[in-house]
C-alpha cells in the first residue's frame, strides 16, 4: 500500500486545501523544494514532507507539484476533487 501523507491547506483565498505526498514515490530530487523552499522540506528518511502548507500562493505550489519528475505530490481543491496531477 502507498505510504501516502496527507497535509491539511488553510490560506486564505486559495482553492486548494489538502496536499498529499506518496512517499514511496518521492526520491528526493528536491525539485519541488527548489520551487517553494517556504513550503518544502526534506525529512530524515529523505522524503519531502510540509515545513508551512500555507505559505505560497496557489500557482506556486501546483509549479512545484509540477517540478516533482515522479509526480510524488497531489493536490486536492476544497472540494475533495484532485487538481493535480490531471
Ligand atoms: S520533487 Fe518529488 S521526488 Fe523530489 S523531493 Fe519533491 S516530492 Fe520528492
Amino acid at each position: 500500500m502507498a505510504d501516502l501523507r496527507e497535509y491539511p491547506r488553510n490560506k486564505e483565498g486559495s482553492t486548494i486545501s489538502k496536499i498529499v505526498v506518496d512517499r514511496d514515490l518521492c526520491i528526493a530530487a528536491v525539485s519541488c523544494i527548489a520551487v517553494a523552499a517556504e513550503t518544502w522540506e526534506l525529512d530524515d528518511e529523505n522524503k519531502v514532507v510540509i515545513k508551512d502548507a500555507d505559505s505560497v500562493d496557489d500557482a506556486t505550489l501546483i509549479a512545484s507539484a509540477e517540478a516533482c519528475p515522479t509526480k510524488a505530490i497531489y493536490l486536492y481543491d476544497t472540494e475533495g476533487n484532485q487538481v493535480f496531477p490531471k
